[in-house]
């Protein structure tokens, strides 16, 4: 008989839970096939987010490859290539994959799954992403938390599955030819072609371990005190590597269990609480990608004007910490999190532009894109999903300037037109002397913008916003 082992956003060999099972699971004599189904509704054009994945599959490829794991491609409407292969390969008769918990992927593992029961294939489907999955942490009541800390509170306490490391297979899994594996096969490198990323990506489960193994050793204990300072870049880097699965959350839980206690340590944890807090709330609000959170403000008149927008996009807003934040997402596909929070609240706050928007631009252009934590982000931004605290949270992007690049050290790194701009007016470069821009070469209004809202005002509009849908 013949089993499948279907790979998604798991691409690695160590400590994957449904991999790991099948080995287990499986005789000698058994027929293993491992494959990859590309489905093309999922596909985003011009998108670093999708390009780095696939970039991060190739890798996963050729690594599968040197261990003996050949992985075989699909291509098309996920029930029909899995109906074709059905009629191919009669005597197959188990599937084994790690579950997608919530959004797209749920909705299509649901379909599949009574796909596979009606075709009498067995389903081994497991939860492998997340330390703790979408039903774990519950209220003593049953019901699921709405709010982070009494979450996190309850997630601590939790038994926490072992990192295990992979059973050393040592049988080399055949390579299937059939036309429609080649036809996936030549799909996936018409794909790899066509695609490009204008800065160095790194991926693959090796290189995976390596920066795991690096931050835990040299910014762990430090992470409290660094972590929001983005010119010091102390945090993990760790986000294109989970949400692609190329790193064991288990692994990095391993590794921190390993070290002694400290401040940097406790507060790493709970960044990866945040996680599973995130997740377990998308599969909460199944429509939260196009739905508030929060009922009470589904009805607020949100800004569509579209030339603000292409300005944020652009990274030229004059407010010179949201710009180097937006510049950053534009030339390396990642952006740190002190100004994901910066640049979400001046999208929605500042200018009231609809916070779906800005969502789907992060979709577009983030590497290590995740559903879950980015609506969730972007939800807290905006007021209208978890945050308890209430709209009038409102980010100054001056003072967080201020605060989080002193010196403007980061903010000249992205914007070089300011580079000779004093750090008496790096934060507000528009309050330059005119003297002074001419004697330093720059013209504001001209060679970097000026302010295009007036924050000041910002508080009593937001008031007004909201007010509109108050009960
Ligand atoms: P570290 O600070 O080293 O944290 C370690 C890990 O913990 C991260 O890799 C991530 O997996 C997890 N984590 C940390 N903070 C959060 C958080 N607030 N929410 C959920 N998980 C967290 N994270 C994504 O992985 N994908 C996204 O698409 C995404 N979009 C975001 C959008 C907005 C508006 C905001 C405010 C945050 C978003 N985040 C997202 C969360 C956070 O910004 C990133 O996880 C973090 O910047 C990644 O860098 P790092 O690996 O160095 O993080």
């Amino acid at each position: 008989s013949k089993t499948i082992m279907w790979f998604r956003k798991d691409l690695r060999l160590d400590d994957n839970t449904a991999f790991d099972k099948m080995l287990e699971d499986s005789q000698d004599t058994d027929e293993l096939i491992c494959l990859f189904q590309l489905n093309p509704v999922q596909f985003l054009e011009d998108s670093y987010n999708h390009n780095a994945f696939f970039y991060s599959l190739a890798t996963f490829c050729e690594h599968g490859k040197a261990n003996g794991v050949p992985i075989h491609f699909l291509y098309g409407e996920v029930e029909e290539n899995f109906t074709e292969l059905k009629k191919v390969y009669e005597d197959w008769d188990a599937i084994y994959f790690n579950a997608d918990e919530r959004g797209f992927g749920r909705e299509r593992d649901q379909k599949m799954m009574a796909f596979f029961v009606n075709n009498k294939i067995q389903v081994h489907a497991y939860q492998d992403s997340h330390i703790h999955g979408v039903q774990d942490i519950k209220k003593p009541t049953g019901e699921s938390y709405k709010v982070f800390t009494p979450y996190f509170k309850k997630w601590v306490t939790m038994p926490k599955r072992a990192y295990k490391k992979s059973i050393k297979h040592n049988r080399t899994l055949r390579k299937y030819e059939h036309p429609l594996f080649s036809e996936g096969e030549r799909h996936f490198k018409q794909l790899i072609k066509k695609i490009d990323l204008p800065f160095d990506y790194e991926c693959g489960e090796v290189v995976a371990e390596n920066h795991l193994k690096d931050f835990i050793e040299n910014h762990l204990h430090d992470y409290q005190k660094g972590r929001d300072y983005p010119f010091f870049d102390q945090t993990s880097k760790l986000s294109s590597f989970l949400r692609n699965g190329e790193l064991s959350i288990r692994k990095v839980w391993h590794a921190l269990n390993a070290e002694p206690d400290s401040n940097g340590r406790q507060t790493f944890i709970s960044e990866l609480c945040w996680r599973d807090f995130y997740n377990m709330i998308y599969f909460e609000n199944p429509k939260q990608k196009t739905q508030e959170i929060k009922e009470q403000y589904r009805q607020l008149h949100w800004n569509y004007n579209q030339n603000m927008f292409e300005l944020w996009k652009n990274g030229e807003t004059g407010f010179p910490i949201v710009d180097a934040g937006m510049r950053q997402l534009n030339q390396t596909g990642w952006m740190h999190n002190r100004l994901r929070m910066i640049v979400a609240s001046f999208l929605t706050k500042d200018l009231m532009i609809d916070w779906r928007l800005g969502e789907e631009y992060f979709q577009q252009k983030l590497i290590d894109y995740d559903s879950a934590s980015n609506i969730g982000g972007w939800q807290w931004a905006a007021s209208t999903g978890t945050d308890a605290v209430p709209y009038f949270r409102i980010f100054n992007p001056t003072t967080q300037g201020e605060r989080f690049d002193h010196n403007g050290d980061f903010i000249r790194r992205f914007i070089p037109e300011l580079k000779d701009v004093p750090n008496e007016y790096i934060h507000e470069p528009s309050k330059m002397p005119a003297k002074l821009q001419k004697s330093i070469g720059i013209e504001i209004g001209k060679d970097y913008p000026n302010q295009i809202v007036d924050h000041k005002k910002v508080r009593s509009e937001i008031l007004e916003f909201f007010k509109v849908t108050i009960t």
